[in-house]
């Protein structure tokens, strides 16, 4: 193994390896990390339109004993690749059944969460049949659940991702379109697909305000929803102005900093306890 590190330190460009090399560190160290539990889930509330606290998208966090603290974007990638995912999906949909089961408990209420899953997940052959599993072994009603799902995970292999929509659909599971407008999802595909839920990127939402482009194509997005009958939120919203625009256009939902940075599950039933109490 280091014998081929090494060699391969001639044919790697200077970036490239050590692009190769922080995953290789990835993968291995990530093998301890599960195994460790030094992964664990924070919760982002969502808002609706009327103020009110709409739930949360679950974000998964990485404090390495080794790489000290590495995020999503570096690690779930290495996790396809190294066909660990299987594993650390499982251990974040388990992790985050178990966190909200406790902040339901405390807030003597449920509330809607999210939860993201990467292009790989859906096709694992049993995967709906175990979240569907894990869902009534911990008593959670599919309506308070919502897959996020991309584009390019759909366009890879709609036929057989069909099928598994409409089952998690038929117990009540409500599914996003993540990421939306990034990808190369046609409308006509978007419309044979059982969304419940459009999300704005973040990209259209950070440009909105000095970008008329940008703003047009927010504004479109929440057509093309209501037309289709989904619920649309925006994401990364930081600010006032950002929010009273997209609330203009008729936007359901909103996430950002603006409300709240991501949050530990403690942190969370905090901010929840002092919002309904508004
Ligand atoms: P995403 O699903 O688009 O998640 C939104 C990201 O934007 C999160 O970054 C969140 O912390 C960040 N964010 C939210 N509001 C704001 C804001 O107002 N301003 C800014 N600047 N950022 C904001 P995070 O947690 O680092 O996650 C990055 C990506 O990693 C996610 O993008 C998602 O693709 C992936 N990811 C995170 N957690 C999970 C997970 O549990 N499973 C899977 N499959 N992917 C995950
Ligand atoms: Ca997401
Ligand atoms: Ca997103
Ligand atoms: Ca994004």
């Amino acid at each position: 193994e280091s014998k081929r590190l090494k060699n391969s330190v001639h044919i790697f460009k200077d970036t490239m390896q050590e692009t190769y090399l922080r995953n290789v560190n990835i993968e291995q160290a990530l093998r301890g990390g599960l195994e460790n539990h030094e992964l664990f889930m924070v919760y982002q509330p969502q808002i609706s339109a009327d103020g009110s606290f709409y739930g949360v998208e679950a974000l998964v966090r990485w404090d390495s004993s080794i790489l000290g603290s590495v995020p999503p974007d570096a690690f779930i990638p290495v996790a396809e690749a190294s066909g660990q995912m299987p594993i650390l999906g499982r251990y974040i949909i388990e992790t985050t059944f178990a966190d909200i089961k406790q902040i339901r408990h405390t807030l003597g209420r449920s509330f809607s969460t999210s939860i993201n899953l990467s292009a790989r997940q859906l096709l694992e052959p049993d995967f709906a049949s175990y979240f569907i599993g894990k869902m009534q072994q911990e008593n959670i009603e599919g309506r308070w659940l919502t897959l996020e799902i991309t584009e390019s995970l759909l366009i890879e292999d709609i036929p057989s991702v069909l099928p598994l929509l409409h089952t998690l659909k038929s117990y009540g599971v409500q599914l996003s379109m993540d990421d939306f407008g990034t990808g190369y999802s046609s409308l006509s595909m978007l419309r044979m697909l059982p969304i419940d839920e459009l999300k704005i990127d973040k990209s259209f939402i950070d440009a909105a305000l000095t970008d008329k482009s940008a703003q047009q194509m927010a504004q479109s997005i929440v057509t093309i929803g209501k037309n289709l009958e989904m619920d649309v939120i925006a994401e990364g919203i930081e600010t006032q102005e950002q929010l009273e625009m997209l609330t203009r256009f008729g936007c359901d939902r909103f996430q950002g900093y603006y409300f709240a940075r991501p949050l530990d599950k403690e942190d969370l039933a905090h901010f929840v306890k002092e919002k309904l109490s508004l």
